[in-house]
């Protein structure tokens, strides 16, 4: 048992189903050939007739009884006394190797002498050794097992196939695994998944039962909120009512789907008790701030923590909205909503501290985080194995962002449309790899190409993601700027309304989510815009489907095709569980009846 637990942890899997999901690298199949072919493995009876050693090579002339005698002959290398008397004339063998065939004559070199005729024998490619995981396998892996974690006949027989087989035809179709097993792979990997998940859930009993109206709030607002953003409030109303469990939901919504107003709704709803919400910049939460102050009904008090402002008024405010400055505040009143907006931008420890100010006693507050990263519908699926998520996939209006792919040659153009826009008292990003010269990168630095700009344009303003004064810089270009010059890190969620055009240089080096985010800057306030991806290689298939596609969420979904088929990626997005069998660009009606029998398991 012990030992078994160990190879376990060198295995690196934790349950049972991890165990039977190690699927075969191959089979030995030792079952006589029915057919000679040429250049494949053949296992053969064959009788000697004559065998002679010279240079210590063993030279063996056999015949095959069961094809009319044909005569074969093999070469054994390394010898010894042993194999001489072994290979005697008259003795009979079988034996096994790649099957040649030299001027008419039958040839195996080296071949091996199988001593049990009609085997199939699993091979597994693990870090353990060859009889320590078939051990485990034959020891853990039985019907009874299977069974008992949730499998029904089908799925469980061909597991048992492709450990135990008995003949090769029962698993492999044309030199792989049946399409059938295939499948069955595909539900177990996700099944197993999905119940590994499920177990790490923890809930806890909320503080109060949360009701309040959001009429006031929705019937005055100067637009009609879609369909999707009405049923996140739906969804959010349901988690606030209860107490038994506090809510544990991720809202995720492409840049721009107006998650503002659930936001501000879920606010309505804890009243008379307060809420808080946690935003990653000081500008977002200055944003957030004005926003508040102009569609919540006035009688609601509305207070900003960040860095070098408070005026106290927290204390008494219903909706205290800040940046991680909130997290030292150390009379913070007790709120019975908690809210993180654009989640992803903080870094693990502040999510931690946030825990703990969540968590100061066995109740906790409701806590709702918002993402403005798109996931895959399939990775929303597993994730919400561990917290509810809700999707917003559409955008109160379409966006008119023209995207295109542009190359050198193209440059004179680019400068025209860029002193266009600038004319027109619109403003222009662009985005460079670097900020300094590197002889990695085949593009322009930041450093570089400033005083190119600065030549041409007036009020040109230049930050990055190490930039000290990075907010003051942005909110001074909101005003009076130009040409904003700025490397990827720039993706915070402030909204530049003024912003038509972004170039992004040297686009191909960027993960999908990013162009998307970055991309996402312009257009904001409806004013057609352009997306230039700028690229030493335009003609890339993943540019040209990125320029065709518009929503985050089918975005998502491309880049993890993209990624699937070995492109590159740059490291800034999440990387989601990998899977061996499972696709998770395809396969979301696989994870669909996963979920549907780990409901059946678990009620
Ligand atoms: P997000 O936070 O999801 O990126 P915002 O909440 O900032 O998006 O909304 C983007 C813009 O859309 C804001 O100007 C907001 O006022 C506006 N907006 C939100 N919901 C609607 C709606 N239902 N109809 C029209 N405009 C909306
Ligand atoms: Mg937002």
């Amino acid at each position: 048992m012990e030992e078994a637990k160990q190879l376990f942890k060198k295995l690196k899997i934790y349950s049972l189903l991890d165990l039977a999901l190690i699927v075969p690298s191959s089979y030995r199949d030792t079952s006589l050939s029915e057919v000679l072919e040429i250049g494949k493995s053949a296992t053969l009876e064959a009788k000697v007739i004559e065998s002679s050693v010279n240079n210590g090579k063993l030279r063996v002339n056999f015949i095959l009884p069961r094809f009319n005698n044909r005569r074969l002959s093999s070469i054994f290398f390394r010898t010894t006394p042993y194999h001489y008397k072994l290979f005697e004339a008259g003795t009979s063998h079988v034996i096994q190797g790649r099957l040649e065939e030299y001027r008419g004559y039958l040839q195996i070199s080296q071949p091996r002498s199988i001593k049990k005729v009609g085997m199939v024998t699993p091979k597994y490619k693990t870090v353990l050794k060859e009889s320590e995981i078939r051990s485990l396998i034959e020891r853990y892996i039985s019907e009874k097992n299977l069974f008992s974690e949730g499998l029904d006949s089908k799925e469980v027989a061909a597991l048992m196939q492709i450990h135990f087989p008995n003949k090769m035809e029962d698993v492999y179709e044309n030199g792989s695994l049946k399409p059938e097993f295939i499948s069955i792979l595909k539900f177990v990997e996700a099944y197993n998944h999905l119940k590994k998940l499920r177990g790490k859930r923890v809930d806890f009993p909320a503080l109060y039962a949360l009701k309040g109206d959001t009429a006031p709030f929705v019937e005055s607002l100067p637009f009609m909120l879609t369909s999707q953003q009405q049923q996140v409030i739906a969804d959010i109303r349901e988690d606030l009512a209860r107490t038994d469990k506090a809510a544990k939901r991720m809202v995720v919504g492409d840049v721009g789907s107006g998650k503002t107003m659930v936001i501000l709704a879920s606010v309505m709803m804890a009243l008379p008790y307060k809420s808080i919400l946690m935003a990653p910049t000081s500008l977002l939460a200055l944003q957030l701030y004005e926003e508040a102050g102009k569609y919540l009904p006035a009688s609601v008090r509305v207070s900003l923590v960040i860095q070098g402002y408070d005026d106290g008024s927290y204390r008494e405010a219903d909706f205290i909205i800040g940046t991680h400055a909130l997290l030292y505040k150390e009379d913070l009143p007790e709120a019975a909503l908690v809210m993180v907006d654009e989640q992803h931008r903080f870094g693990t420890r502040q999510r931690q501290m946030l825990e703990t100010l969540v968590s100061k006693e066995e109740r906790k507050p409701h806590y709702i985080q918002f993402s403005a990263t798109p996931i895959p519908r399939t990775q929303a699926m597993m994730e919400s194995e561990l917290l509810d998520v809700s999707l917003i996939t559409t955008t109160p209006f379409e966006r008119e962002v023209l995207t295109q792919t542009i190359g050198r040659e193209d440059f004179p153009e680019l400068m025209r449309h860029i002193k266009d826009e600038v004319s027109k008292n619109h403003q222009v990003l662009i985005i460079y790899p670097l900020v300094e010269e590197s002889t990695e990168v085949p593009y322009q630095s930041l450093d570089e190409s400033r005083g190119f700009w600065e030549e041409r344009f007036e009020n040109v303003y230049v930050t990055h993601g190490k930039d000290k004064l990075k907010e003051d810089v942005l909110l001074e270009f909101r005003e009076k700027g130009d040409i904003l010059l700025a490397t990827t890190v720039v993706e915070v969620g402030i909204s530049l309304p003024r912003l038509t055009l972004i170039v992004i240089v040297g686009a191909e080096r960027l993960g999908l989510a990013t162009l998307h985010q970055l991309r996402g800057r312009v257009g904001r306030n409806g004013l057609k815009s352009w997306c230039y991806l700028f690229s030493n290689t335009p003609q890339s298939d993943r540019l040209y489907k990125f320029c065709e596609t518009t929503n985050g969420f089918d975005i998502a979904k491309l880049d993890l095709k993209f990624r699937d088929s070995g492109d590159i990626i740059d490291g800034t997005i999440q990387s989601g569980q990998r899977f061996k069998w499972l696709d998770m660009a395809e396969d979301e009606h696989v994870i669909e009846q996963a979920k549907i029998r780990l409901e059946c398991i678990v009620s």
